[in-house]
């Protein structure tokens, strides 16, 4: 009896290790699409999910980049005002691009492009453009000037898109696929604001995702549990550059062609969908506070958010509330959205 149970314990002993031992994180990162990548997985197909995802990364980039020479979007963009065959993916892409901009009534706009680069938030030469300018650009803004058909994008001449808005989510989609395909069940991916994780942590409880402090970078105003989720940030803090005294953020509001000052500095859009949480960050950052309340009660669209406000408030929709812990003593008020 005391042998049976000996072996026993050493087979079970064995076989938590092995468990262990296959629920080694294994993790990458990646400087792609102008931002720091991280990628972790956990189980036996995590070394090729990891790099599967990362030849996935690049080969997006090359696909939809437009400071890329042989990117479609570029193909797109030098043909403006002429019928331009596209690939089908860069097709479906611009479809729920165009989706997006309609339903948020051009807060999110990819034909903000020629804008994005006259503040050189293409290429890094910063600048504040003059309004005389900025009046010239945003005469060729308007989505509505683009027309789609099957796999033949036509762009108003004289307009160029870009998809700095909505390409690391739709990244983030197919990551999701490529974890599945290699068989991951647990892991996460940052994709520099974009977040998506899969299944639950190995130990069974949801992943902790913190929403980042706009003010500052060292904390945060609260943390999330989340398990099978992505959870998108856009906010002023990411990318922007200060000219006498005034920052200037690489979030533009289409009709002003200035960076948004809609009295937010962050959104976080909690969904199942990596490009529409892409494209609703960036829209709602522009459209604000009360626009994205509405927005969000209309119920258009399945997503929950935390907002954060200049005027230091945190609103989490009622969604997301019961996972959303605040972070004590942040100086934030928060409240739920229902
Ligand atoms: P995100 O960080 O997802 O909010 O996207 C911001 C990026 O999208 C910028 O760096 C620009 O490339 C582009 N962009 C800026 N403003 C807009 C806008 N209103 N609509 C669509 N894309 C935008
Ligand atoms: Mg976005």
């Amino acid at each position: 009896m005391k042998r049976i149970f000996a072996v026993l314990s050493a087979l079970l002993l064995a076989l938590s290790l092995c468990a262990c031992g296959a629920e080694q994180a294994q993790d990458a990162q990646l400087f792609a699409m102008d931002t720091i990548m991280d990628f972790e997985a956990y189980g036996t197909g995590a070394g090729d999910a990891l790099s599967d995802s990362k030849a996935e990364i690049i080969r997006l980039e090359k696909l939809l980049s437009r400071t890329k020479e042989s990117s479609e979007i570029t193909k797109i963009n030098d043909q403006a005002g002429t019928p331009t065959e596209v690939d089908a993916e860069v097709a479906s892409l611009l479809k729920s691009a165009l989706e997006y901009s309609a339903a948020t009534n051009g807060a999110y706009d990819i034909t903000v492009a020629p804008i994005v680069s006259a503040w050189g938030f293409i290429g890094g030469d910063y600048r504040v453009p003059s309004q005389e300018e900025l009046n010239g650009l945003l005469k060729d803004v308007g989505y509505g000037r683009i027309t789609l058909s099957g796999t033949t994008v036509t762009l108003g001449a004289g307009q160029s898109v870009d998809l700095g808005g909505i390409a690391k989510g739709y990244a983030s989609d197919r990551i999701a696929v490529i974890y599945a395909k290699d068989g991951v069940t647990s892991g996460m991916i940052s994709l520099g604001g974009n977040v998506w994780v899969c299944g639950k942590k190995p130990d069974g409880t949801d992943w902790r995702v913190a929403v980042q402090d706009p003010n500052d970078s060292s904390a945060y105003v609260g943390i999330l549990s989340l398990s099978d989720a992505f959870a998108v940030t856009s906010g002023a803090y990411q990318r922007n550059f200060t000219q006498d005294g005034k920052t200037y953020h690489h979030i533009i509001d289409p009709t002003t062609g200035y960076p948004a000052e809609s009295g937010l500095t962050s959104v976080t859009i909690v969904a199942k969908n990596g490009t529409m949480s892409d494209a609703f960050s960036t829209a709602l950052f522009v459209a604000g506070k009360d626009k994205a309340i509405s927005f969000w009660r209309s119920g258009k669209y399945d997503f929950d958010m935390v907002l954060v406000t200049s005027d230091k408030q945190v609103l989490v929709t009622s969604g997301i509330a019961g996972q959303f812990e605040k972070a004590e003593g942040s100086g934030y008020a928060y409240e739920t959205i229902g």
